[in-house]
């Protein structure tokens, strides 16, 4: 029990020692196309070592993957234990970086993901939300989205559970709707894509028309333009080769 004791008394010393003495350090690691560290709270880099990479171009130690270019440029992508990317950063051939996106994942106690924030150099671009529907395939499907814009504008595009954009509202940069584009999404009784009817605010503003040809090629072969007053603004038939016929 004394041993006991006084093991731990050494390990609760050195931890205050190591506190004391070193600087912290991020656990993540830091890289570029070169070689990776441990960032200190300074911005020091501490342990800095080349990358020690596989055959994939998989470093060893640091787990990132590089991708070198001729032009000694490099990108740098980072994944979570999960596989799902979490940093992707492009190097240029002085090492400075050029950008970085990053990501961060929400995920339920089955694993799945349920929620994502990717940023662009430390602005938010993107949170999304994603669900299951039922179907055999072992991903989620978006279930929204918010985009942002650099102009300050933002959209808000919502999923149906069949994975198609259910509506898509846009926002001014102070935040305030601009206006709502809605879709429906048409399908024959086969399930064939049969084209969407877009509306605006409302009011019917677009539909497209898809069809098979005797060959059995699938093309879009009518869009129709809609005026505010439900009027047609124009007409466009097409020829299975996306030609302009009328
Ligand atoms: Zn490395």
């Amino acid at each position: 029990m004394k041993k006991m004791m006084v093991m731990l008394l050494i390990c609760l010393m050195s931890v205050q020692l190591f506190s004391g003495c070193a600087q912290q350090v991020t656990e993540a690691w830091s890289a570029d196309g070169a070689s990776h560290w441990h960032e200190a709270e300074n911005g020091e880099k501490v342990g800095e070592e080349a990358h020690s990479l596989d055959e994939n171009g998989i470093c060893s130690v640091c787990a990132g993957e590089i991708v070198k270019f001729d032009d000694g440029s490099a990108f740098v992508t980072f994944y979570n234990e999960k596989g799902d990317f979490v940093s992707w950063a492009e190097y240029d051939s002085n090492g400075e970086q050029v950008f970085v996106q990053t990501s961060e994942y929400e995920y339920d106690e089955m694993g799945n993901m349920v929620a994502s924030k990717t940023y662009m150099d430390g602005s938010l671009m993107e949170e999304c939300t994603y669900h299951f529907t039922g179907d055999e395939e072992d991903y989620p499907t978006m279930a929204t989205g918010m985009f942002y814009n650099e102009d300050g504008t933002k959209e808000y595009w919502e999923y149906d559970d069949r994975g198609d954009v259910a509506s898509i509202t846009y926002y001014d940069g102070d935040g305030s709707v601009s206006y709502v584009e809605t879709y429906e999404t048409k399908y024959d009784e086969n399930d064939n894509y049969m084209g969407e009817k877009i509306s605006t605010d409302g009011a019917l503003s677009y539909e497209s028309f898809y069809e098979f040809d005797e060959d059995g090629l699938f093309y879009m072969y009518k869009e129709i333009y809609y005026n505010e007053d439900g009027t047609i603004d124009n007409e466009i038939v097409y020829d299975a080769e996306g030609n302009v016929i009328e």
